[in-house]
């Protein structure tokens, strides 16, 4: 199999992966969606990583790749969130955490 390939399998992986994690949040309570919706984003990290290294296993590509997931995927689990009153994922604009929810207002919880 060559790189091209790969790196389309490895993405067609993670589209499923992203979709189902979508269809399972929109039906869990809040809660539980707060919870699995930060772990989700570290598993795209981590399959987008992966399915890049499997199609060009050179460590020149891991020694930038790894750290800049890292760092996108910890931001993203620290700033996602989801209103506990009405369930709004509240996606981070920039680099600031939301305190309130842009859909009925209500206080967020960290
Ligand atoms: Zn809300």
């Amino acid at each position: 199999m060559d790189a091209g390939t790969k790196f389309k399998v490895a993405m067609v992986v993670l589209g499923i992966y992203v979709l189902a994690f979508a269809w399972l949040q929109h039906l869990a309570p809040p809660e539980l969606r707060k919870k699995y919706l930060r772990t989700s984003v570290v598993g795209i990290g981590v399959i987008f990583g992966a399915g890049v290294l499997w199609a060009n296993p050179e460590w020149e590509i891991a020694l930038i790749l790894v750290p800049a997931i890292a760092l996108f995927s910890f931001l993203h689990y620290k700033m996602l969130n989801v209103c506990m009153a009405c369930g709004h994922t509240i996606w981070p604009e920039g680099f600031r955490r939301q305190r309130f929810c842009s859909k009925c207002g209500a206080e967020l919880r960290v």
